[in-house]
């Protein structure tokens, strides 16, 4: 085999970005995190179809915090989109709220699209290894 030396430093750089979140361009700490929702309910704003879930495993991005007593409390987005069957795209930006840290739950919707019926279940979504 001949393999390259690999640059350690380079690396370990790499993960501590990779586990604590994206540097930004201006050099700010974006925190991500990724959520599970269950058990939405909207509707198509064009056909008026109404769809249930599936879950979802969402990317969030940390959008804000403040400081409450209990700690931190963070607000989180994510997006998700889906076909509809009338061929219309839907486009909805979940928010999600953490408090206390490792606490997540729905923090309200954004969509031109859908009509949310009921808003989802969001917790942390757990790696299976196997
Ligand atoms: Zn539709």
């Amino acid at each position: 085999m001949n393999r390259k030396p690999v640059d350690i430093g380079r690396q370990l750089k790499q993960l501590a970005v990779d586990g604590f979140g994206v540097w930004s361009a201006n050099k700010t700490v974006m925190i991500t995190t990724t959520l599970q929702i269950d058990k939405c309910q909207y509707k198509c704003r064009w056909c008026h179809k109404l769809h249930v879930g599936p879950s979802r495993v969402l990317e969030f991005r940390c959008v804000g915090e403040r400081e409450l007593q209990h700690g931190l409390e963070r607000t989180y987005e994510g997006d998700f989109s889906a076909v509809c069957e009338c061929d219309q795209p839907l486009t909805i930006t979940f928010l999600a709220k953490e408090y206390p840290e490792g606490v997540f739950g729905c923090g309200g919707h954004r969509s031109s699209d859908a009509e949310i019926i009921v808003e989802p279940t969001v917790r942390e979504h757990m790696e299976i290894l196997g």
